[in-house]
């Protein structure tokens, strides 16, 4: 039945796709990587005559018309461009994050570069923006889980490292029930609750432990308290079967529900019709809070990939017919960091990301890796300091903001020095197991990176002042490695 839904979907795509030219564009990332302001600096720039000296196309003038148009999906919400571009240029303001899917079609008529070109393409290419919480992507593994076994490995987790305290209410919780008790739905709700509370207290209070599924329960989009989401993994389970009538039956009953009616449909009915991605992190936020939060990327970064070359034997790949032919892998707000720590960032994204695929057992074929900010919020200076020049970074710290003890009102700049990346990756890294391939609890040696978060900028001119658009780093060498090829 899925693989009839999907070839009929995929049908559909394709014979749209003959008329007008389509790519569909994932954008994902965990929850504040900076997806939607990605989506709107790339929009804004490609409809504003942005600075793209790397996007060869728009480069070149070979783009003559750039425009919004109805998306195809009417099912789907459209993501709200007009309203995040208005924060981020009119009020100086972030926009507010993404929480479920959305859609947004975008379509560039062009001249090809070459005669054969010009011959036979029809001049006209749509990209069909998905963009979609990076937390629904941890859900994957979970389709080759069983009930038992999604208990035995959340409950190990909880127990380890910071989490251990964290997850204590929930465990005792749990304990005092008992698997075996009668179900009953106020116990079903209050340990649901108190599971969700442990995994949104991983990501609070600036732990920023990475996200464990189920990633609804962090994002749920649409399905906030509905009985999908009300379940919890249970620990102790005994071997066997859940007595009839007993709360193990009734979360396990939950549980296979959520797989069926939440993870396999997102899965079949976007992300197996996506033909590109792009991946965001914030490896600068991981880097700052420490290794266990460096190591817990690294981890999401491996679970994120693996849905991008699922093994063949997965129910993920009999539905990839049309495959994911490129991947970014983008670290973003390199705006926090001077110019020569950009290359550092992208060498350390790169060890990130190799040492996720080497641990899944994946090629790197397809992958790509950069460092980039969607907006520039800051600009470059040297100052003078006891006679030695240091490169600062200079912007509006956002209103609210503390350094070193004074409070900025979201009007006055400031200069900051931000702190060196190391120019070896790998001291940032524990070892890797190569037996077990896990991750080893050393000491990484984090460097201090002096992170603040800073207002929005004012917008650059292009075009020679004819042009006024948001400022960037390297978005343009993003499009050309995500759309280039498809606009020659
Ligand atoms: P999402 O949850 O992935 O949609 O994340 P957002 O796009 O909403 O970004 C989360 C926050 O990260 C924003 O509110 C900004 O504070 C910050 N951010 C995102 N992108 C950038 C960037 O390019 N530069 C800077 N300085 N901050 C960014």
């Amino acid at each position: 039945k899925d693989d009839a839904l999907i070839a009929l979907d995929n049908l559909a795509d394709r014979a749209a796709g003959l008329v007008n030219p389509t790519i569909r564009l994932g954008v994902t990332g965990l929850s504040r990587a900076g997806k939607t302001v990605f989506i709107s600096s790339l929009v804004h720039n490609l409809m504003n005559g942005g600075r793209l000296p790397l996007f060869e196309p728009v480069r070149s003038g070979r783009v003559s018309r750039i425009r919004l148009e109805p998306q195809p999906d009417d099912a789907v919400p459209r993501f709200q461009y007009e309203d995040h571009i208005a924060a981020l240029v009119r009020d100086r303001a972030w926009p507010e994050s993404t929480r479920a899917i959305s859609q947004l079609r975008i379509t560039l008529d062009y001249e090809s570069a070459s005669g054969w070109g010009r011959l036979f393409s029809s001049g006209r290419l749509s990209v069909d923006i998905v963009d979609y919480p990076g937390e629904w992507l941890l859900d994957l593994p979970l389709l080759a889980q069983d009930f038992h076994q999604f208990s035995d490995a959340t409950v190990r987790r909880a127990r380890e490292g910071t989490r251990a305290a964290l997850s204590r209410d929930w465990l005792d919780l749990a304990a005092s029930i008992g698997a075996e008790a009668v179900a009953d739905e106020g116990s079903a709700r209050r340990l649901a609750e108190s599971f969700t509370a442990y995994l949104k207290a991983c990501k609070e209070d600036h732990r920023s432990l990475s996200t464990l599924p189920p990633g609804r329960f962090l994002m749920p989009g649409d399905l906030e308290g509905s009985p999908a989401l009300t379940f919890s993994p249970l620990p102790g389970l005994p071997a066997g079967r859940a007595p009839k009538g007993s709360l193990w039956a009734m979360m396990e009953r939950r549980y296979e529900a959520y797989k069926t009616h939440v993870v396999k449909p997102f899965f079949r009915e976007h992300f197996a019709r996506l033909d590109r991605q792009i991946v965001l992190v914030d490896a600068l936020q991981a880097i700052n809070r420490g290794p266990e939060a460096l190591k817990d990327l690294e981890q999401a970064l491996a679970d994120v990939l693996a849905c991008f070359r699922p093994g063949v034997n997965s129910w993920l790949s009999s539905l990839l017919t049309r495959r994911i032919d490129k991947v970014l892998i983008a670290a973003t707000k390199a705006d926090h960091l001077h110019h020569e720590s950009h290359d550092r960032l992208e060498r350390i994204a790169a060890r990130l990301v190799g040492r996720a695929t080497e641990r899944i057992g994946m090629s790197g074929a397809g992958l790509e890796v950069m460092a980039l900010a969607s907006v520039r919020a800051t600009r470059e200076a040297t100052v003078n300091h006891d006679g030695h020049r240091l490169p600062v970074i200079v912007g509006t710290p956002i209103t609210g903001e503390k350094i070193n003890g004074e409070v900025f009102d979201g009007e006055r700049k400031t200069a900051i020095f931000p702190g060196d990346l190391p120019e070896e990756p790998e001291v940032l890294f524990e070892p890797v197991d190569t037996d077990t391939r896990a991750i080893a609890a050393g000491t990484a040696a984090m460097p201090d990176i002096n992170f603040v978060r800073f207002r929005p900028p004012h917008l650059e001119e292009t075009r020679g002042g004819l042009k006024l658009s948001v400022p960037h780093i390297r978005l343009d060498r993003a499009m050309q490695f995500l759309l280039g090829d498809r606009l020659a």
